[in-house]
């Protein structure tokens, strides 16, 4: 599966300031002219795209386009051709899930064209930040159009045509400001980097990302969601309600063995040399979330959040 093989090339910069990277991190984008982005009818005028990067989500009403994510620049363009298909309306609102490039790396673009950037506050907090911080100015461009300029703090609803909006804020999951968009009408949730269909997450631990939140959180998206909603994963094919639930099983078990092996004091490279994911790899594991690398991130997590060896 390919939509995520980018995912390290704009994180490892980020990360490598706050965390060591696997030495195999390093993922090459792609020539942009040859990438082309397929659109996915999920009714009720709500659409995913899909091109290089995140997917995107799209309401298209009768006053205008509202969008969730915009994959990377080069890919903008492109983008609004694809929408163009689809309707002559403008883009009136784009919502970034979360900071990251691969996410909202359009922005200026779609400002630029006249849309409003929306996210939830701590999300353009930490653009903002990384727009002063030299190292990073590169990931997040300096042009102020890359800021969002409406956050929420807790929950937004837009009201377009036919279609109601919601957006909720879920904290510490993927990140410390990711948002959770439901359309209403369509039927359709969209969860940002919160949940990857069909591999092993990513956890943005430094930037506030955690298991246990993220494990949590599949239980109110399954909430959320009946049995004929379509969510829209960060990454991967449109997903149902049992493909999260099997998703968390997933998650449980990696959580649990990991714990485990902190509890019974084994050293990371112990861990990771027992292969403990073996059994899950071939279903979860083929992507660029590694086992190796999941366990790296899923053991600085627990350790963070307080899991440590017994004291017996
Ligand atoms: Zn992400």
């Amino acid at each position: 599966m390919k939509p995520i093989r980018h995912y390290l090339a704009i994180l490892a910069p980020v990360l490598a300031m706050f965390i060591t990277i696997p030495a195999n991190a390093q993922i090459d984008l792609p020539d942009w002219d040859t990438v082309e982005i397929v659109t996915e009818d999920l009714g009720h005028g709500v659409y995913m795209l899909q091109g290089f990067g995140s997917n995107v989500g799209a309401y298209v009403g009768p006053d205008g386009i509202f969008l969730v994510d915009n994959e990377y620049a080069p890919l903008s363009q492109k983008i609004m051709a694809a929408l163009a298909g689809l309707s002559d309306q403008k883009v009136r609102y784009v919502v970034n899930t979360h900071w990251h490039r691969d996410h909202r790396g359009g922005n200026e673009n779609f400002a630029k064209a006249g849309a409003v950037i929306v996210a939830q506050a701590e999300t353009r907090r930490i653009m903002a930040l990384a727009q002063k911080t030299p190292e990073l100015q590169s990931e997040i461009g300096a042009a102020p159009e890359n800021l969002p300029t409406i956050t929420y703090d807790q929950a937004m609803t837009f009201h377009l045509g036919e279609e109601t909006i919601a957006l909720r804020y879920v904290p510490n999951v993927h990140t410390s400001g990711d948002t959770l968009v439901i359309f209403k009408k369509a039927n359709v949730i969209q969860t940002g980097d919160m949940y990857f269909n069909g591999f092993y997450p990513f956890i943005d631990v430094p930037f506030g990302g955690s298991i246990d939140n993220m494990i949590r959180f599949y239980d109110v998206l399954y909430g959320l969601a009946g049995p004929d909603t379509k969510i829209i994963p960060g990454h991967g094919p449109i997903a149902d309600r049992d493909d999260v639930r099997a998703y968390q099983n997933m998650l449980k078990i990696v959580r649990t063995r990991v714990a485990l092996a902190i509890v019974k004091d084994t050293s990371l490279d112990d861990l990771k040399a027992a292969k403990p994911l073996d059994d899950l790899d071939p279903q979860w594991g083929d992507n660029l979330i590694t086992a190796d690398w999941l366990l790296d991130m899923v053991h600085a997590d627990l350790v963070k959040h307080g899991v440590g060896p017994k004291n017996d």
